[in-house]
């Protein structure tokens, strides 16, 4: 159902079937171009949820951008798709090297390898092998590479400057658009309501969890009346839910160390298991393994910004990385 929230601005409701995000916000802003603002995953039911919308404004794609808040294939899915010859198709430098990574099976290869030594079993990992939505729904090749945006670049769409913010720990490039003139922030997955945004490791980043908490102050000051996350219909107060972020990472890197302590040598698999979550499932071992696997990642993004702190190490035992408090390290040596 598409809602139009200010003159030449709509958001259109784009389901996540199966998913726990349930759904997808994106944003098309109209004028002389139109910028679209995140797609969808490339399956039928957002396709024909964005056909349906995008026909009941009557927007013309034959000259509409696309602007992708991040890599994820919820956001990029239909990118494609929706492409018209002439058109761009927005993404941050740093995500699009990374998106174009994902159609390598090489990089998922090693993904999946590192997964299995920080606990999970290969029989999980080639199961998941072909229904991640993370690597199965992204969206086709684009012949020409995706047209690469850098912090500051400014837009300009139906009368409205939007700043490319930087905003990294969801995805290395995320970017959140600010429209300083109307006070209207386009937050992507950096700041959701109801639910927390998933900050998980990425190859080769050695804080994600450091750098997203960093980019939470990079938006808080900001002057925003309106508040557009992509996902759930819930918004609110910027400055509040930052806060609350902070204040639910800061319960999770407690909630992990407690469990490093009490229980030296566990897999990250095992410490995730230990962890507090609020996913509908009984218990650990019912937990869905694709939430499985987002949830790993994030566990480990919380122990790495110990690690960086000095407050947990870990080590390759048999195969599997395992993770001790640093006094028991010391200890050893
Ligand atoms: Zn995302």
């Amino acid at each position: 159902m598409v809602e139009q929230l200010a003159p030449g601005l709509w958001r259109l409701n784009i389901p996540l079937v199966g998913n726990p995000l349930k759904n997808l916000n994106s944003f098309l802003i109209t004028g002389e171009r139109n910028l679209l603002i995140d797609t969808g995953f490339n399956q039928p039911a957002c396709k024909e949820a964005m056909d349906t919308q995008l026909r009941e404004i009557g927007a013309d794609l034959g000259r509409t951008d696309i602007f992708m808040t991040h890599l994820h294939s919820d956001h990029t899915g239909l990118s494609t798709y929706l492409h018209r010859h002439g058109c761009a198709v927005f993404l941050s430098g740093t995500d699009a090297v990374r998106r174009e990574e994902y159609s390598r099976e090489e990089v998922w290869r090693e993904k999946y390898a590192s997964y299995v030594e920080n606990g999970f079993t290969w029989e999980e990992m080639n199961w998941l092998w072909d229904s991640n939505p993370a690597k199965m729904e992204g969206p086709e090749p684009l012949g020409r590479g995706f047209d690469r945006l850098e912090d500051g670049a400014v837009l300009e769409y139906g009368g409205r400057k939007l700043r490319c913010i930087l905003t990294p720990g969801h995805t290395p490039g995320h970017l959140c658009l600010y429209d300083a003139e109307n006070e209207t922030l386009f937050s992507g997955d950096h700041v959701l309501f109801h639910i927390s945004p998933n900050i998980c490791r990425w190859e080769g980043i050695p804080d994600a969890l450091g750098d997203y908490l960093k980019s939470l102050d990079r938006v808080k000051e900001l002057p925003v009346k309106l508040l557009l996350p992509a996902h759930r219909a819930e918004t609110g107060n910027l400055r509040t839910r930052v806060e609350e972020l902070k204040a639910h990472h800061a319960r999770r890197l407690d909630d992990a160390l407690r469990i490093v302590a009490e229980v030296p040598g566990l897999t990250a698999y095992e410490i995730t298991g230990r962890m507090q979550w609020s996913i509908r499932a009984r218990n650990w071992n019912e937990f869905p393994l694709t939430q499985k696997f987002f949830a790993v990642g994030e566990a480990l993004a919380h122990l790495d910004w110990l690690e960086v702190r000095g407050g947990v190490t870990h080590r390759l035992e048999n195969g599997k990385e395992r993770y001790f408090p640093i006094n028991e390290y010391k200890g050893v040596n």
